[in-house]
């Protein structure tokens, strides 16, 4: 059971989720704007928030913004736009993962089973292990099954940064930004070169290339 805040103007949107995760057995909590949205975070100490972007007070990039200055909840948002540069600024200031609207409730309960799962995650990890695929934070070696996998350390550094993701999206600019430093973010093409080659390494071991799934114009995500 989560304790789950709702950040929703639409009051048809906002009573069909609240039912349907009711249902699933957690506890709703609901504001229909943002200010609201960010006096009931502070109230209810919410574990996880569902946040529309479209909001009549102040936008939802503002409340993710207000929110992280304070939490790291995690921040599922909703977004009737389809344009990925609004998506991919609540990406980077913070949120966990989006769905477009009209989304269907199973992918949003996966997206929030996906996100509790890292939550309750250790942190002080040394070791990421996803199905056959092991990953030594400390030695930096990484075995499928029982074999050793050989990276470079670039191609080590984007499968780590993924495996610590999990299911979440990771942007182009995050991994840019964690792998090479602040000054080269527009470098997109690097990514997909060495993105290339680590597939091409794990299907040698009968790992798929969607493993390591492109979201088009926004990053990557590990699927499995
Ligand atoms: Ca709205």
């Amino acid at each position: 059971m989560l304790r789950i805040l709702i950040i929703e103007d639409e009051k048809s949107v906002r009573d069909f989720l609240a039912h349907s995760l009711e249902e699933k057995g957690h506890k709703i909590f609901m504001a229909i704007a943002g200010n609201e949205g960010l006096q009931k975070a502070i109230e209810t100490r919410p574990d996880l928030i569902v946040l529309d972007l479209g909001l009549p007070d102040i936008s939802g990039i503002e409340v993710l913004q207000k929110i992280r200055t304070w939490s790291p909840v995690p921040i599922i948002i909703l977004t009737a736009n389809s344009d990925d540069k609004e998506k991919i600024k609540a990406l980077d200031i913070g949120a966990d993962d989006y769905l477009t609207k009209p989304y269907n409730i199973s992918e949003l309960e996966a997206r929030i089973r996906a996100v509790s799962r890292r939550v309750q995650k250790n942190e002080h990890i040394l070791k990421i292990e996803i199905h056959s695929l092991e990953l030594n934070l400390d030695s930096h070696l990484v075995f499928i099954k029982d074999s050793e996998l050989h990276l470079t350390l670039t191609e080590f550094l984007i499968l780590k940064i993924l495996m610590m993701n999990q299911e979440k999206i990771v942007t182009h600019r995050q991994l840019l930004k964690e792998i090479w430093g602040p000054n080269s973010t527009e470098h997109t093409q690097y990514l997909r070169v060495y993105v290339g080659q680590l597939r091409k390494k794990l299907a040698t071991f009968g790992i798929p290339s969607t493993f390591i799934t492109t979201e088009v114009g926004i990053g990557y995500r590990l699927k499995y």
